[in-house]
């Protein structure tokens, strides 16, 4: 075995393949970029080298760099998680011919396997059932239409280079052929730069059913599958093993083929080949074609560890340093079920747009596995993914497994930017997904509902007003009261486009009212802990003028600030007011004194913070109206000034 290995990624991949190599007693050298260099997987590494810029190709992309980075720091083997490098046939012969290990598959089984087209003849002659459809050379527009024709419409055209969906175009009537090959050939050109296309059979009410494949160079053996069905524009969104509904039969001749398709190129290591399933009518042993084989671990590894017991990273490390297959085909087996869920921080109601920002806090629930390489504090960049976790939940039926994604993804808590986790929610909960009923189109045939933005109801607003407050944490409870009890007292959130007022009464040192939008909520301390028309309180989490509660997925609102209303309700700008009820701890202005806009005037203390009031004009101080030590109530007129 090794003793040090580097890994050439970053994120939860990199921080998922050095919770298994540490364990193992191995040291890991992480690489970052200028960007991560506060990363959690640096930190979790034993050590770290900067391999360039923000931007993938400056860093993460550096095959170069990389390699020097390990030779410099010990290491004899690299990892190269997924995505980057790991499916880079050059990248391997460039790590062995520095004298390193590659955990993974040899260049030629990538390179077998880069190219669709390549890979589906090779699949052919290995006799694995592969989609109907053209795969020759002959690339022009009025020979591709023919083939088309012939194969009989609807028909997919895949870029032979692609990956992640693009270059992809569903054609579903021959006059629409022309047009959707030149846009499928342009994406492709951007996005590999190769514009040789494919063209498939469609397969309606399509299943992606994948299985796990592991080799040693020369047998392979199989991990039983996983479904990937659930698919946001050919992008997995929810993955599951074992698939819903699959037979003995069936997961049989599946996993016979892509055993046959790992042992056709010699394969060594973690692979995935995929499959599409007619899933019209019901998992049929002749009903599955290959599409492709991903020769690197997948990011939905988890969910086959999941019901197997076998750590694939382990049996990565253990099969790159010489050992043979840990497990034969009869010691493996299925024992209950498994999801993932990706929680991305993204933006669903604007179209799934990604997302940036600080987590100003993260916190997973006990009994879900959270593969996450993030914490509370970071940031999502734009020059990475921007996903936050996967969400990994077992148990031993289906059911029982939807139940604990759905009451995992409910307990897990961000703030500080918005994530798809009520969109994940409401897949959990999706009736047809819970009867097992998957195929890539569901997702776009119930979006409209999946995306709705769930709205706080008023117990939820109360929590986030009370929580900004300062009431509800008050050290001495009585000053609060002492100093709250005589006035209601009012809180501004905004929510969206929305201005939420809420009417806040302090009754006691316990019992506070919350009013809004014609609903009170009544608040108690019970024991040291608040209750909300009698419910337990939520978790809340408050900071830099944005608070979000985490019930039902979380809800954030920003805080409005009060000195904002202050100033534009200020009318001529003369009279300066208290924005909210509070103590004036200090008068700046003098009468007489000739004042600026922006010269500070006064400072009131509320809410439990200072707030500056200063000249919303030029002028001249014409009279102060309050004194230092002063409570105010909202609206007192506190310092007048007059044209100069
Ligand atoms: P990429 O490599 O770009 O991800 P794939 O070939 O893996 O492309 O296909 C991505 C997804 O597109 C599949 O998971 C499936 O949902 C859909 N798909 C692919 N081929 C077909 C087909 N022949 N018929 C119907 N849907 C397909």
């Amino acid at each position: 075995m090794f003793d040090t290995i580097l890994i050439a990624n970053r994120g939860e991949i990199a921080c998922r393949v050095m919770r298994t190599a540490q364990g193992m007693g191995l040291r890991c050298v992480a690489v970052y970029s200028e960007a991560d260099a506060g990363a959690a997987h640096v930190q979790m590494a034993d050590a770290a080298v900067c391999v360039g810029g923000p931007a993938p190709r400056d860093s993460y992309l550096r095959g170069d760099a990389i390699i020097a980075a390990a030779l410099e720091t010990g290491a004899q083997a690299i990892h190269p998680g997924y995505g980057f490098l790991s499916e880079n046939p050059d990248f391997v012969e460039a790590v062995e011919a520095a004298g390193l290990t590659f955990i993974g598959p040899s260049a030629e089984a990538i390179r077998a396997m880069g190219l669709k087209d390549a890979a589906k003849r090779l699949m052919q002659e290995a006799g694995v059932p592969v989609v109907p459809g053209y795969l020759g050379a002959d690339q022009d527009p009025g020979h591709l239409e023919v083939e088309a024709a012939q194969i009989g419409y609807p028909v997919l055209i895949k870029a032979v280079a692609g990956g992640g969906g693009k270059g992809m175009r569903l054609v579903e009537r021959p006059e629409d052929f022309v047009d959707a090959l030149e846009r499928a050939k342009a994406e492709a050109r951007t996005a590999f730069g190769n514009d040789a296309v494919l063209i498939e059979k469609f397969i309606e009410k399509p299943r992606h059913i994948e299985v796990q494949v592991f080799g040693d160079g020369q047998a392979a053996v199989h991990l039983f599958e996983r479904d990937c069905s659930l698919q946001r524009r050919h992008q997995k969104v929810i993955e599951e093993a074992p698939a819903p509904g699959m037979t003995e039969e069936m997961r049989q001749a599946m996993g016979d083929a892509a055993v046959r398709a790992a042992e056709a190129i010699g394969y060594k290591g973690a692979g995935t080949v995929e499959f599409i399933v007619d899933g019209s009518e019901g998992l049929r042993p002749d009903g599955f074609w290959f599409m492709e084989m991903n020769t690197r671990l997948q990011v939905e590894h988890p969910v086959t560890e999941a019901i197997t017991g076998v750590d694939l990273v382990e049996w990565q490390l253990r099969v790159a340093a010489g050992e043979a297959l840990p497990l034969s085909q009869d010691e493996l087996s299925i024992e209950g079920h498994a999801f993932e869920a990706r929680l991305y921080a993204e933006d669903v109601p604007a179209g799934f747009l990604p997302a940036t920002g600080r987590l100003a806090h993260l916190a997973f629930p006990g009994g879900v596995r959270a593969d996450s390489g993030v914490r509370t504090g970071d940031v999502i960049s734009p020059f990475y993914d921007p996903m936050i976790a996967k969400v990994v939940v077992h148990g031993p039926t289906r059911d029982i497994a939807l139940r604990r994604l759905s009451q995992g993804l409910a307990q897990t808590q961000v703030a500080g930017t918005v994530t798809n986790l009520a969109f994940l929610g409401a897949l959990a909960g999706h009736a047809g997904f819970a009867a097992g009923e998957v195929d890539t189109g569901l997702i776009a045939r119930d979006l409209d509902a999946l995306v709705a933005v769930p709205e706080p109801d008023a117990r939820v607003i109360a929590q986030a007003a009370l929580a900004v407050s300062g009431v509800a944490e008050a050290a001495d409870p009585l000053t609060g009261f002492a100093l709250w009890q005589p006035r209601a007292h009012w809180i501004r959130l905004h929510r969206g486009d929305a201005d939420i007022a809420v009417r806040l009464r302090v009754h006691g040192p316990d019992r506070v009212t919350l009013e809004t939008g014609g609903a009170t909520v009544e608040a108690a301390r019970v024991g040291g802990l608040w209750r909300f028309d009698g419910a337990p309180a939520a978790d809340v989490h408050v900071a830099r003028g944005r608070v979000t509660v985490f019930e039902g997925y979380g809800f954030a609102f920003d805080v409005a600030d009060p000195l904002d209303r202050a100033s534009s309700a200020a009318g001529d700008g003369n009279l300066i007011e208290a924005p909210m009820p509070g103590r004036v701890v200090s008068v700046a202005a003098r009468v007489g004194a000739v004042v600026a806009k922006g010269d500070r005037l006064c400072v009131l203390e509320a809410m439990k913070m200072e707030h500056t009031l200063t000249a919303a004009r030029d002028g001249v101080v014409a009279e102060i109206l309050v004194s230092e030590g002063a409570q105010v109530e909202a609206g007192a007129a506190l310092v007048r000034l007059e044209e100069a």
